[in-house]
């Protein structure tokens, strides 16, 4: 016998996964130039040249040991002192290294963070949409996996809602601003209200709620908005941040959990931190980007490329037609979808090789997400069809 549940993950892959290989074998049949993929949150902008300098200067420098050898499990010293130090300059805060425990990305800090948390049974609330693979990481960690529906004018929380759900079996509440898929940031005055509640449902159970922080699009920010630094606001944050958008380094996997002092319990959960990391097999996150990573906090890619793609697009869809709440960051469009079933839109839209993703396993049917992390000339190439698609669309309704 073997795991069911694994067999089930393994063979029903992301729906964003899906239609990105589907793209690619199109690509063979009618050329790469032909097909308008929008489905995968791939960085189109190039890594900054400071990290190509860096890995050179390294290779030149550090013998293989020092580079390729394995890492102190929660990362390096010199890492972590850089990031400490990074934060602190910029958010005015007293993080210290030993806050720090580096991980492969984002995902690999979720999952660490909720098996480190996790007693059976315990529930976590994410907000409609969110990244399909919380649900994954939640539930495989032995964690009840629970949704609280966004305000569908404007993806802020709905509060009357979410009080509803929090109860004494509540361990944490997950954000995630900017938000994959709908771009949207959370307001300072949400997250004012979010830690008010959290401080006042922790007290009635008796129990910590923890604010689980997700960041890997936080320096991906349109038109100055500040983003609020979470910490600052709801002492039980933990923080999972990842370099893959910010630095267009998906594929290096590299982030961290940053487990604040403030935080009740902080020593136990780094030591469930660095436990989990242990159990899970991580051992420590690849060396030599930790030392290219170590050189370059506070260094981004070039991302005003970004937000030319958000304004082409977002104004071109909505004089289309398209309805969409504006997206103030990261870099995917969460659009109404033609179709009250998504799936059905998606699968049309492919009529123009227009390649999105249903929101459906984003907690919102009826939507669908476009990833405009693309060259521009694909997005130009590409509204054209959009509006057929739009047309048809109203063709479609008046009969
Ligand atoms: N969280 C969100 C909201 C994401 O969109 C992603 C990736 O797209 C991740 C986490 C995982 O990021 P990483 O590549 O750092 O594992």
């Amino acid at each position: 016998m073997i795991s069911e549940e694994m067999i089930r993950l393994g063979k029903k892959k992301s729906i964003i996964r899906e239609i990105f290989e589907y793209g690619k074998e199109r690509a063979e049949v009618v050329g790469a130039e032909n097909i308008y993929d929008f489905s995968i949150g791939n960085p189109s902008v190039p890594v900054p040249n400071i990290v190509h300098e860096t890995i050179r200067d390294l290779l030149n420098q550090k013998n293989d040991i020092d580079l390729f050898g394995y890492t102190s499990a929660q990362g390096t010293l010199e890492i972590r002192i850089s990031i400490s130090n990074n934060l602190n300059a910029r958010f005015g805060t007293c993080f210290r290294p030993e806050n720090l425990y580096i991980t492969c990305g984002a995902a690999a800090a979720l999952r660490i963070i909720m098996q480190a948390l996790t007693v059976l049974g315990d529930e976590y609330i994410f907000f409609t949409p969110y990244f399909p693979e919380y649900k994954v990481f939640v539930e495989s960690a032995g964690g009840v996996f629970v949704e609280s529906k966004s305000n569908p004018k404007n993806f802020q929380i709905d509060f009357e809602q979410l009080e509803t759900i929090i109860n004494r079996n509540t361990k944490a509440v997950c954000v995630n601003s900017p938000n994959n898929p709908s771009g949207v940031i959370l307001s300072r005055e949400n997250i004012v209200r979010l830690a008010l509640l959290l401080e006042r449902k922790s007290k009635e159970y008796g129990n910590v709620i923890y604010l689980i922080s997700d960041e890997p699009y936080r320096e991906l920010v349109y038109d100055e908005i500040d983003i609020p630094c979470i910490t600052k606001y709801y002492k039980n944050t933990l923080v999972c941040y990842s370099y893959s958008k910010s630095l267009s380094l998906p594929g290096e996997r590299i982030g961290y959990i940053l487990v604040p002092d403030e935080v009740e319990n902080a020593e136990e959960i780094y030591a469930a931190v660095s436990g989990a990391g242990r159990a899970l097999g991580y051992v420590c996150a690849p060396s030599l980007i930790q030392h290219v990573i170590a050189k370059c906090t506070g260094e981004v890619s070039d991302l005003s490329a970004y937000k030319k793609n958000r304004d082409l697009l977002y104004n071109a869809l909505t004089e289309y037609g398209y309805e969409c709440v504006h997206p103030d960051g990261a870099f995917y469009l969460f659009v109404k979808s033609l179709d009250s079933d998504a799936i059905e839109f998606c699968k049309y839209a492919k009529k123009y090789e227009l390649l999105l993703v249903p929101g459906d396993d984003f907690g919102c049917e009826g939507y669908v997400r476009i990833a405009y992390c693309v060259p521009m000339a694909q997005i130009k190439s590409a509204l054209p069809y959009f509006r057929k698609l739009m047309e048809d669309y109203k063709v479609r309704n008046m009969r």
